[in-house]
């Protein structure tokens, strides 16, 4: 079957994305990319991930173009390949509506730099503003407010968006956002946290590079 190991890899961290509280019920939606092969795998739309096997999986190539599969591919294709063909670091895309998060988003708030665990992103997480879910006009400001410097941004009204260049990666992205909004949430709400600087940032990143090797 045509990228075995990265439909794999989609059933695999879907399920995580439940029991992890990142998504409820079917939503959310994860791909992985294949540059070598210039084909992505993608989560079906509306399936249960606890439902979904390997074969549900669909391949597309980044313009959008079906070459197996025949599920519906994810409604939020538009969003997963404009990040694969605008971005050569990024290798795999998760869109989670975890709670803290998706509240920051309904208050048009970025994910503030109040701890240093948002080095995952790079640095302050953007908000887009609301468009429908599923259109390119979402994909496109999602990709305007990420350009090529941020792992993640918040899409108004509705999620999160997180990229790596593995889905492990862009998955440990998207789960320390949740805790990165959680306390931005609870540090606005006391009266303002203390942000850190960008040079505080810096040697928070420099430190990350050096993380579990
Ligand atoms: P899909 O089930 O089509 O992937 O959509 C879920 C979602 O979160 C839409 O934004
Ligand atoms: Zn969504």
């Amino acid at each position: 079957m045509l990228l075995q190991e990265q439909r794999e890899q989609v059933v695999e961290y879907g399920k995580k994305l439940v029991t992890s509280r990142l998504s409820t019920g079917t939503f959310g939606n994860i791909s992985v990319f294949d540059r070598s092969k210039n084909l992505l795998a993608i989560s079906p739309s509306g399936m249960d991930y606890f439902a979904t096997s390997p074969e549900d999986v669909v391949i597309l190539d980044p313009d959008g173009t079906i070459v197996d599969g025949s599920r519906k591919p994810s409604s939020e294709l538009d969003l997963h390949c404009i990040l694969y063909r605008n971005r050569p670091d990024v290798g795999a895309v998760v869109h989670t509506h975890s709670l803290f998060a998706t509240v920051l988003s309904c208050m048009h708030w970025s994910i503030e730099q109040i701890h240093y665990l948002i080095a995952y992103a790079g640095h302050e997480v953007p908000c887009t503003r609301y468009h429908p879910f599923g259109t390119p006009e979402l994909a496109e400001a999602a990709w305007a407010a990420m350009g090529n410097e941020v792992n993640a941004c918040l899409l108004g009204n509705h999620g999160l968006l997180a990229v790596g260049g593995t889905l492990s990666f862009a998955f440990d992205v998207a789960q320390q956002m949740e805790f990165v909004a959680q306390l931005t949430y609870y540090t606005r709400l006391a009266g303002g946290g203390v942000l850190l600087s960008s040079a505080e940032m810096a040697g928070a990143r420099k430190a990350f590079s050096q993380y579990r090797k």
